[in-house]
């Protein structure tokens, strides 16, 4: 259960700021990939700060694009959408696809349909692997932006 977490808290613990580049004075850790000095007040980004932003800013973009935006690996933003920090919204063109059995998903690794196939085998570690299909005939008008979710404890 516990595993996919600690591997995105290292992906992240690998840019963790420890100096203010301003001032030089320690950084503390915000929340949600935002860092900020403790003395001169300075905000910082991590890689995870700044997918968060970048898709605050631009909405729901492609991988490609976010990638030389921001000088994020595919990878690392992969990882993201793939744990599940991240959601594709309704609407979009653009959707991870069910790692079974190919269809849309907006999140996670597997589509509801086959995370209960699956469940049923035991392949699935964590139900942060079980992604949501897009709605159908969804319209992006009244979608508003890329939405963030943290899951808490499991
Ligand atoms: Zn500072
Ligand atoms: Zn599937």
């Amino acid at each position: 259960m516990m595993g996919l977490e600690r591997e995105l808290e290292k992906l992240v613990q690998q840019r963790k700021m420890e100096k203010c580049e301003f001032c030089h004075n320690k950084m503390k850790y915000e929340g949600g990939g935002r860092y900020r000095c403790s003395f001169c007040g300075m905000e910082a980004l991590d890689d995870f700060g700044k997918l968060r932003q970048f898709l605050e800013e631009h909405g729901p973009t492609p991988e490609g694009v976010i990638a030389q935006a921001t000088g994020i690996s595919m990878d690392k933003i992969d990882a993201y959408l793939r744990k599940g920090r991240v959601e594709i919204p309704n609407g979009e063109k653009f959707y991870l696809s069910c790692e079974r059995c190919g269809c849309d998903i907006r999140y996670g690794r597997y589509c509801p349909e086959c995370a209960t196939k699956e469940l049923k085998n035991n392949f699935i570690s964590s139900y942060q692997d079980v992604g949501e299909k897009p709605r159908q005939n969804y319209n992006p008008e009244m979608s508003g932006r890329m939405h963030f979710i943290n899951r808490r404890g499991n």
